[in-house]
């Protein structure tokens, strides 16, 4: 089953703000195995959204709709839906009792406009909306003409609000259970659809890819795919069975070989960053860090701060100027002079102009034993990179860079 997501609102197409919902949207679907075919935004305009409706239950079987369900004037898909599909809108009793009952919570005489919001077009269900007013709409529409090759002989529109938040909660309320349910009955049995994600970072994609060429192979069951975001590359692993169990069971042979291919370039799995691996290893042993500065302007302090692990681990930094060469011990000194921590965390500063594929000069990172008093040993390990990358991701990569070796350092300790 392919689907098309349709995005409305002339704030969306005016450029006012960004369309996250079909993003948002065609991930979700994506998890329960449906492929999104077309992303389509329309502006306020009834005769604009009966049109793309039209063409989109011309070309798909599955319609996920996102707003224009409020009370106002410019709120025009209970409209759209039904003129598109050629049903009138009825008043339907439940819709207008939750939203009277709504109001009433809220301690408010409900506007005479919202009723309009308890209108359906006839044959369609409501979709229950827990913290706003607008029900959303669920349709389900029996083809004239049945299409031949694969597709189907209906299509199903699910409309709701466009407030981000009132649509992912009713999507995890009910929009994902009622469309995994679908799917079971159209093929006749119960299946789920479970994925590990295992991030990795310090090598390229390709050569990520090239050391497990069986694996990331089309034929490959359970299926891995590969994706490169800011120098991490995560493998994704998908399994589909009849139980979540099941899933789990047939991904684990391949987690493992992945694990042992690839090694301790593995940082971590799902919602891990490199911050928050560190900073969970650091609070396991009981250990400190500060860091010091210079290329990155700030930012390796503030992706350790945003760590969703508690970073209590983290002293602090110092933000040196980022152009202007520093000598390592005079960093090591500095950081010394203010933080009483177990680890120093280096970034030194960068070369003048931007950084491009034929540079040759480095920038060191370095991890700093700060209870070692003599200044040369304390120096665990050292790193020069050549400053070479896209100017839009040389920071992160320097800021990653830095975490790796400290992740790794702190990954031999028992
Ligand atoms: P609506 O349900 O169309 O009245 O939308 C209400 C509000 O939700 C809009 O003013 C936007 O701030 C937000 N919104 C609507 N559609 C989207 C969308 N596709 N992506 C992100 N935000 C949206
Ligand atoms: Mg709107």
């Amino acid at each position: 089953m392919q689907a098309e997501i349709i995005s409305n609102g002339d704030e969306l197409t005016s450029g006012k703000i960004l369309d996250t919902n079909s993003q948002w949207l065609s991930i979700q679907l994506a998890d329960i195995g449906i492929t999104t075919l077309y992303h389509t935004t329309v502006g306020d305009d009834l005769e604009a959204m009966i049109g793309v409706l039209r063409t989109a239950v011309e070309r798909t079987d599955l319609i996920l709709w996102t707003g224009g369900l409020g009370p106002t004037a410019d709120d025009l898909t209970r409209q759209a839906i039904a003129e598109g599909v050629g049903v009138p809108l009825e008043k339907n009793a439940d819709s207008m009792r939750l939203i009277q009952e709504m109001f009433r919570r809220h301690g408010h005489k409900m506007p005479k406009t919202n009723e309009i919001q308890a209108f359906q077009p006839r044959g369609a269900l409501p979709i229950h909306n827990p913290h706003g007013t607008a029900p959303g709409i669920d349709f389900t529409v029996q083809r004239q003409k049945p299409f031949k090759n694969g597709r189907l002989d209906f299509f199903r529109i699910l409309a709701y609000p466009g407030v981000p938040a009132e649509m992912k909660e009713m999507w995890y309320d009910s929009g994902q259970k009622s469309i995994q349910e679908m799917l079971d009955q159209l093929t006749g049995q119960k299946r789920v659809l479970r994925f590990r994600t295992i991030h990795s970072f310090g090598l390229g994609e390709s050569q990520v890819e090239a050391m497990l060429p069986d694996i990331i192979n089309r034929k490959h069951d359970p299926k891995v795919g590969i994706t490169a975001n800011q120098a991490t590359i995560t493998l994704r692993i998908a399994s589909e069975a009849v139980t979540e169990e099941e899933c789990f069971k047939k991904i684990e042979p391949t987690a493992t070989l992945i694990y042992q291919t690839l090694g301790d370039l593995i940082f971590g799995e799902g919602e891990d960053r490199l911050q928050e691996v560190v900073c969970r290893k650091l609070t396991v042993l009981g250990k400190t860090l500060a860091v010091i500065e210079a290329g990155t302007r700030g930012l390796l302090a503030e992706a350790i701060a945003g760590s969703k692990e508690l970073p209590d681990c983290f002293a602090g930094g110092i933000v040196l100027p980022p152009k202007q060469p520093i000598d390592t011990d005079e960093m090591i000194r500095r950081g010394r002079r203010l933080f009483n921590v177990d680890y120093l965390l280096l970034i030194g500063a960068y070369p003048p102009g931007q950084p491009d594929r034929n540079r040759t000069e480095e920038t060191l990172v370095a991890v700093v034993d700060a209870r070692q008093t003599d200044l040369q040993k304390s120096v665990l390990v050292l790193q020069n990179y050549p400053y070479v990358g896209h100017p839009n991701i040389i920071d992160d990569l320097y800021v990653k860079r830095a975490l790796n070796l400290l992740r790794k350092i702190i990954s031999k300790n028992p």
